[in-house]
């Protein structure tokens, strides 16, 4: 679409009314920061647009973290589902199982109809870790409802996943504090 068509589709009541809910399958990845707060950003729009979003979390879920209690008070549903990750090397099956798990919590969400807006955070990591296969990560996005925008985070996402997906954003690291031996900020990172 020409940009001043999408302003006058973003500015007209009666384009808005015309144009169909497209559920879009939107992947932030990249070695950047920002793959998650941009979810969490997008999350809060969707929330404040009246509209019911759930977070299923691969990684988190051992500590304590800002989002967990905005959501909280967002009324958005959070899910940290990596109380048993550990990124030890002899604890591969544990994190597998993990990841299993999130993933099943992911797909029980997706399918329940509950949901407008469904984020898997860090999904890609375990997708390249190998923890749950890609193939049927992509099976079950091709048949997800029309209707159900989802977001996928996670540094080195697959080519399957970007291929299927909608809307790709590369976060890419220009300068990071970490580089200058500054430990992860409260309310920043966490
Ligand atoms: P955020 O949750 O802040 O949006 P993210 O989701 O893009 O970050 P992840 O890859 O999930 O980043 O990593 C989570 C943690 O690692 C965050 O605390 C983040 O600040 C930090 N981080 C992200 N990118 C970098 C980087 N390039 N160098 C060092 N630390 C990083
Ligand atoms: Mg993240």
């Amino acid at each position: 679409m020409a940009k001043e068509h999408q302003a006058a589709a973003w500015s007209d009541p009666a384009e808005k009314k015309k144009s169909k809910r497209h559920g879009l399958i939107i992947v932030n990845t990249g070695d950047g920061k920002g793959k998650t707060t941009a979810a969490l950003g997008t999350a809060v729009r969707a929330v404040g647009a009246g509209m019911k979003v759930c977070i299923v979390q691969f990684i988190k879920g051992s500590w304590d973290y800002g989002e967990l209690h905005a959501a909280e008070k967002l009324g958005i549903e959070i899910h940290p589902m990596g109380k048993g990750f550990t990124w030890e090397p002899k604890k591969f099956g544990e994190d597998q199982k993990a990841a299993r798990a999130a993933w099943e919590m992911c797909k029980e969400k997706a399918l329940s109809g509950a949901y407008d807006l469904v984020v898997f955070d860090e999904i890609n990591y375990v997708l390249d870790y190998g923890f749950i296969s890609v193939e049927e990560v992509v099976d079950f996005l091709r048949k997800k409802d029309p209707k159900l925008h989802l977001i996928l985070t996670g540094r080195n996402a697959k080519e399957e996943i970007i291929e299927i997906a909608d809307l790709v954003t590369e976060m890419r690291e220009i300068k990071h504090p970490f580089q200058k031996g500054i430990l992860a900020q409260k309310g920043i990172e966490y």
